[in-house]
């Protein structure tokens, strides 16, 4: 069986979600955002995300992302599920659930980039700056964590756990 230490409680996330919103609408006055998603993880943040938010959000959508085989290191992706949104001249909210090394999302950006939209910023539920090999900096940030690995509020260990209310580290079997 796995264990857990709890890391960040279902009341701390709500609050700071609302903070992060607040800012995020007060950044865009006047404006409306095309929000972006990136599955699987981040499903819960953005759903949490979008209802705090008080400027217009034209359109969500999602998408997924796979690094090629054995290729995870470089960073090199491929579009698991695109968008099917046009976002060219529309300012685009990218919703990550975690940045680690920040090579998904600096090549996430760099490929939305190339659909010419008015804008792109990026807002993360969690950030390890820790564990960065690039200079990615995410525009919105909720909580900066160690270089643990957590579970919960959308986060999986091998597909499980997503569903904690909470965010917790996972101490696996073999590290007990
Ligand atoms: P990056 O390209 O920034 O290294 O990768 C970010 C992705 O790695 C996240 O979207 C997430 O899928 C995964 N990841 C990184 N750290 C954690 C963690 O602590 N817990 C979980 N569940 N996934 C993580
Ligand atoms: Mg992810």
């Amino acid at each position: 069986m796995d264990k857990f230490d709890l890391l960040i409680s279902e009341e701390e996330i709500s609050s700071k979600v609302k903070e992060v919103a607040a800012k995020i609408s007060a950044d865009y006055e006047g404006e409306s955002v095309v929000v972006i998603g990136v599955l699987t993880g981040a499903f819960i943040f953005t759903a949490d995300l979008v209802r705090a938010l008080t400027v217009p959000v034209e359109t969500i959508d999602f998408i997924q992302l796979s690094s090629y085989k054995g290729d995870k290191s470089t960073g090199n992706f491929v579009f698991k599920k695109d968008i099917s949104t046009d976002i060219n001249g529309k300012n685009i909210l990218i919703v990550e659930d975690i940045v680690d090394t920040g090579r998904t999302l600096k090549k996430l950006r760099e490929m939305l980039t190339m659909r010419e939209p008015k804008s792109i910023k990026i807002c993360t539920a969690f950030d390890k700056p820790s564990r960065r090999v690039n200079e990615l900096v995410p525009d919105y940030n909720c909580f900066t964590i160690p270089d643990e690995f957590i579970v919960g509020y959308g986060l999986d260990y091998d597909g499980k756990y997503r569903e904690f209310k909470d965010v917790r580290i996972v101490r696996t079997e073999d590290e007990q």
